[in-house]
């Protein structure tokens, strides 16, 4: 019942898939399975797009996937995959699922909690997410299979989830994140009936672990959309109660100049293919409920330095809890915060001291930021960079002339 398409039909241009999942594909399809490049990476190969990874569906178990490769690893208890490495790539190889979410273990508000029952492909295809994520790619033939008319829903840029919306976000809510992602990143629009349902199931989100939820958001702040995909968050009805992050950032007023601009530095990087670091972006999303703290410290009698870190404690607290956030992050975090009364000393030693700092450039940017939101006057930002570009002679001039 899958619509086959042939190369003139869909257009894939071939030089666009990688070459190891060309390899993978054909050793499993000569062993006598079957094997495609499935989700993503379809959708962005008819999109004309380049796909950042390779998605492998199979009818082989992980066990017998394993036994092909010599660098395959089975991973994952909730969801069972291996992932097969082909020098620097990382291919994922994921065994077709079956339909019986039915029989699979949930908890008391109906999501899924393990799904590893194997079956036939049409089942697969049922179970993912959207239309247009539901497609099998066959190197060795050029085909794809549609089994959802994803197709159609690509050209009409439409993002439309396969089967009752309700049903599909009670057995994982993170799906109404995935919503919000994939219509900011693409640009669709979200089809009425996968929409509608989103504001009444947000609460769902609650019961999802706190760590899953954080990789989702983190995936969706990472996208080189994070603005548009806040503004979505927003008028879907998801920024209620969803995260104390998130409650955080998006009560602001979404004009809100920091955050913005935050935002706005994160998308630009992400598209000119720079790293982003998380550390940086919370820090940023963050930063207004430190600023309000560390103010409330300082009029309670505290000193600068040890009022920010009070303020840093505070609101890492209430964030760690709730939000799964790694310690690594939240320590780069409190860095970043930490360095920035140390931008106001300007006298002897202390700037040198400061940019020997293995974290001066975060914060140095961060201190930027700041200053292009107006919080700071900007000439504290551009006695930094001078002092920051200049060589050691003018530097002892730029010093003297701060004092
Ligand atoms: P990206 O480009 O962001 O990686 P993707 O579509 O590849 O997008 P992944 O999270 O890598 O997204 O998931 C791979 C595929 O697995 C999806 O295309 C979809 O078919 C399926 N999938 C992922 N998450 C879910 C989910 N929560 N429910 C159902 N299917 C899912
Ligand atoms: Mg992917």
């Amino acid at each position: 019942q899958a619509h086959i398409l042939g190369p003139e039909e869909h257009g894939i241009d071939p030089k666009l898939v990688s070459p190891n999942a060309i390899r993978l594909t054909q050793t499993l399809q000569e062993n006598g399975f079957k094997a495609f490049v499935v989700g993503g990476a379809v959708r962005d190969l008819l999109l004309g797009v380049k796909p950042k990874d390779f998605d492998i569906a199979t009818d082989a178990t992980p066990e017998q996937v394993k036994k092909l490769f010599r660098r395959a690893f089975i991973i994952g208890r909730r969801f069972q995959i291996v992932h097969v490495m082909f020098g620097q790539e990382l291919l994922e190889v994921t065994t077709f699922r079956g339909a019986g979410s039915a029989n699979a273990p949930k908890d008391e508000h109906g999501r899924v909690l393990r799904d590893n029952n194997f079956g036939p492909q049409h089942e697969d295809a049922a179970r993912r997410d959207f239309t247009i994520n539901a497609m099998y790619y066959d190197p060795a033939t050029q085909t794809v299979l549609d089994y959802h008319g994803g197709i159609a829903d690509i050209r009409e840029k439409t993002l439309r989830i396969i089967g009752m919306p309700e049903a599909r976000y009670r057995e994982d809510p993170v799906r109404m994140l995935r919503v919000v992602r994939f219509a900011a990143k693409l640009g669709f629009t979200i089809e009425p009936t996968t929409r509608a349902p989103i504001p009444v199931m947000a609460p769902l989100i609650d019961n999802v672990p706190a760590a899953r939820v954080f990789d989702e958001m983190l995936k969706l702040l990472l996208s080189g959309h994070a603005l548009a995909c806040l503004k979505e968050l927003r008028s879907a009805g998801l920024h209620h109660g969803l995260l104390p992050l998130l409650d955080v950032v998006l009560e602001q007023p979404i004009g809100m100049k920091f955050v913005t601009l935050a935002l706005e530095s994160t998308d630009a990087r992400v598209k000119a293919g720079k790293g982003v670091s998380p550390g940086f972006l919370f820090a940023s999303l963050l930063w207004h409920q430190v600023l309000e703290k560390w103010t409330a410290y300082r009029a309670a009698g505290e000193s600068p330095i040890p009022a920010l870190h009070l303020a840093a404690d505070d609101v890492l607290e209430t964030q760690t809890d709730n939000l799964a956030l790694q310690r690594r992050i939240a320590t780069d975090m409190r860095d970043i915060w930490a360095m920035q009364p140390r931008f106001e000393r300007r006298a002897g030693r202390a700037p040198y001291k400061l940019l020997e700092n293995p974290r001066f450039r975060a914060g140095y940017d961060f201190l930027l930021l700041r200053c292009e939101s107006g919080e700071l006057d900007k000439e504290i930002g551009e006695w930094w960079t001078a002092f920051y570009d200049a060589e050691a002679g003018e530097r002892e001039r730029l010093v003297t002339q701060a004092n």
